[in-house]
């Protein structure tokens, strides 16, 4: 579903991923750990069209994405929920959720509704005010939404649980489950690991802008603890 070959991301002189290549099988859940500064968000960006790799290919379903812009990404079905709150501030919380199923359809679109704020009661009892108006970990669950709302086949989660209260915690990995059962393909970085293992089948342990290990679940979360990452 989604191969990354040899891919290279500098920011100026600075080397953000060092030739990374990782693969993620049709319906699988696939975890990139690491410390801070290791290269995840970086990948995740790269592969969503944010930023631009120096080297290496991104391909999706058999497709290379390189010429294509984050929009076009989007459209070929990859959703992407950014590290942190990334809300349209005054626009209300229901169009900010609806913003990501965008051009859908109206019977989609409530599909989406009915589906994310059964999941996340406070999407509904918040849906007409300004997303801005929220707490921080409102404001992620909003930008969380969003990117679930047009039914990914590819879904990029940055960080999604950092921050969260125990409760919003379990909320996300009931919809990540839920997405999981109708054989959406996840791809999804995490600092505090432990939920997070939970949910994937396998993953990369990254470090320095390099893939040091990828392995089970079980082997990453050895492997990650081994090096103080949870
Ligand atoms: P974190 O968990 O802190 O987000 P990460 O593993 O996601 O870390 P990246 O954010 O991809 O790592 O960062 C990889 C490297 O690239 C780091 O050295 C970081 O300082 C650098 N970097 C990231 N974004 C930028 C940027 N916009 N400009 C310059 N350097 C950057």
């Amino acid at each position: 579903m989604l191969a990354v070959e040899n891919l290279e991301v500098r920011y100026g002189g600075i080397m953000a991923l060092r030739g990374v290549s990782i693969e993620v099988a049709k319906g699988e859940t696939v975890l990139l750990v690491g410390a801070n500064g290791a290269g995840k968000s970086s990948l995740i960006n790269a592969v969503i069209g944010l930023v631009n790799a120096s080297k290496g290919s991104v391909r999706f379903a058999g497709r290379d994405l390189s010429a294509l812009s984050c929009d076009c990404r989007a459209r070929a079905g990859i959703g992407y929920s950014p590290e942190g709150r990334r809300v349209f501030s005054t626009m209300s919380v229901k169009d900010n959720v609806l913003t990501g199923a965008h051009g859908r359809g109206k019977v989609a679109q409530r599909e989406a509704w009915d589906w994310l704020s059964g999941i996340f009661p406070l999407l509904k009892e918040r849906a007409a005010q300004p997303a801005g108006q929220l707490s921080g970990g409102e404001q992620q669950i909003v930008a969380f939404a969003r990117a679930m709302s047009s039914f990914p086949d590819l879904v990029l989660l940055d960080e999604p649980f950092l921050g969260l209260a125990p409760v919003w915690i379990a909320r996300i990995s009931e919809a990540v489950r839920q997405m999981q059962a109708r054989g959406t393909t996840i791809l999804m970085t995490e600092q505090m690991a432990r939920p997070a293992l939970k949910l994937a089948t396998r993953g990369y342990v990254m470090r320095g802008g390099e893939v040091r290990r990828s392995g089970t679940v079980a082997e990453i979360r050895d492997l990650a603890l081994a090096e103080e990452y949870l």
